[in-house]
């Protein structure tokens, strides 16, 4: 864990580091991923087969390659009464937040009589990345699916990896409830893979969405373009902005509440009082030895947390946090609106000390497939848009190519472009 205090002579150089360090994308990963992603391309289902031995210890041809949609509803009937209803409040305030995000065509006619417009339609088929490699995530089925489903996709096709041939009932029954189409039982980079490419058993998708591991992560990042991908979310990141009066308690919690994701997740907290962050350095430890995630907690803070103590909160803790771009960011003070008004990279925020960041990985509707590895600066959480394309169009009549062509012709001319020149004047006559 690092502690850095800004009136440090060299915080800059260390906090630079810290911005510039990339966690989820060394040369070992991507490496790793160009080699089982080209497997799968030239071999399909036998690389899936061999990968899936390899990383998740089952035999797909034994253990099956799909799961089918009544061992999925079989999930749902046999979950506790308790179980049933906090995955359906989930899916129900996440459903309700997406509607709210559906875009509205346009179509319109300008001054010079052009009609414009503008059309949403969805991707035919959406594959959903549900990690499962060290924790399974019912959450982030329903934070795939549900949109993908407001968006109106047809074919809802979920991967995620069985580890030794266990499948998490959990994950069946949200797939269920989701209403998803198909789900197989492969996970990592060669599941990424064989979404963009298809296989003899399985069908390509146009557009790969989910969160996953930092190989995941890696193998949409190199996939792109082949198919289409919400964002690059790899492995969880919390940043909280803390005084000295919050809980230190409820603040370490916090920070290991991703720490416990992955050893490569990363916490930092950004605070302007030194005792405060001292107490929350001890009530992450004590917290962090009852947890039976410790190993990966504690891998994950000795090597990537970070306590930097600032002088003055608003304004030096919300431009370091605007640097850093997190994934999740709590602001623990009296007035989160005001750091909320300066705070402009992040994927999504939590204000006041009454928001912990967990509540938004499960019941708050936002969705908690978030972009990591600073890209905050850039790019947003995934929503219906990742599921959708936007068509544009343009319709003449006489006059109203009479009236913009011969702009059109002048351009085409200087662009040497004889044809395109051509196509307008003929209709001009
Ligand atoms: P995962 O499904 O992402 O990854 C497991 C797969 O990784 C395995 O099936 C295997 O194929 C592959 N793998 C593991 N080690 C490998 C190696 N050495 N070489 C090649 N492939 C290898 O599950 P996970 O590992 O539990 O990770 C889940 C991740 O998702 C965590 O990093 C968590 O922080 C992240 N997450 C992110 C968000 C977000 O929105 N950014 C949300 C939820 C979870």
């Amino acid at each position: 864990m690092d502690w850095l205090k800004t009136t440090d002579p060299d915080f800059e150089r260390r906090f630079a580091r810290i911005v510039d360090d990339r966690r989820e994308s060394d040369e070992d990963v991507a490496h790793v991923v160009r080699d089982i992603i080209a497997k799968v391309r030239a071999e399909g289902d036998a690389a899936l087969s061999r990968l899936t031995d390899r990383y998740d210890h089952h035999d797909l041809d034994k253990d099956g390659w799909r799961i089918d949609a009544e061992a999925c509803k079989a999930a749902f009937d046999a979950l506790a009464p308790d179980l049933r209803a906090a995955l359906e409040l989930a899916a129900s305030r996440i459903r309700a937040y997406h509607e709210a995000q559906l875009p509205a065509d346009r179509d319109y006619t300008d001054d010079a009589g052009v009609r414009l417009g503008a059309r949403w339609t969805a991707v035919d088929a959406a594959g959903l990345y549900v990690p499962g490699g060290r924790a399974a995530y019912p959450s982030s089925l329903l934070m795939n699916a549900i949109p993908a489903k407001v968006a109106g996709v047809e074919r809802l096709v979920v991967t995620t990896p069985t580890p030794r041939g266990q499948m998490n009932e959990l994950v069946l029954a949200a797939a269920h409830l989701a209403g998803v189409d198909e789900v197989w039982r492969i996970g990592g980079a060669q599941a990424v893979a064989a979404l963009a490419y298809g296989t003899d058993t399985i069908e390509r998708v146009d557009v790969i969405t989910g969160p996953g591991n930092a190989f995941v992560a890696e193998a949409k990042r190199q996939l792109f373009g082949v198919v289409g991908i919400d964002m690059v979310a790899g492995p969880s990141e919390i940043l909280v902005i803390s005084d000295k009066k919050s809980d230190p308690d409820w603040i370490a919690v916090d920070l290991l509440s991703q720490a416990e994701h992955d050893p490569t997740s990363q916490s930092i907290l950004i605070t302007d009082d030194a005792v405060f962050a001292a107490e929350v350095e001890d009530a992450v430890d004590v917290a962090c030895a009852q947890l039976s995630t410790k190993t990966t907690a504690r891998a994950s803070w000795d090597d990537y947390g970070v306590i930097i103590v600032v002088e003055d909160l608003l304004e030096q803790g919300v431009a370091l946090a605007n640097r850093l771009a997190a994934e999740h960011v709590e602001l623990a003070v009296d007035d989160p609106e005001a750091f909320f008004a300066k705070l402009r990279h992040a994927g999504s925020v939590f204000l006041g000390r009454h928001t912990p960041e967990a509540v938004g990985d499960y019941v708050a509707g936002p969705n908690h497939v978030l972009p990591t590895g600073r890209r905050a600066r850039f790019s947003s959480g995934l929503s219906v848009l990742d599921f959708m394309k936007r068509t544009s169009f343009i319709a003449l009549d006489k006059a109203s190519i009479a009236a913009i062509g011969p702009a059109a012709v002048a351009m085409a001319e200087v662009e040497g472009l004889p044809a395109h020149a051509k196509s307008v004047q003929v209709r001009l006559k």
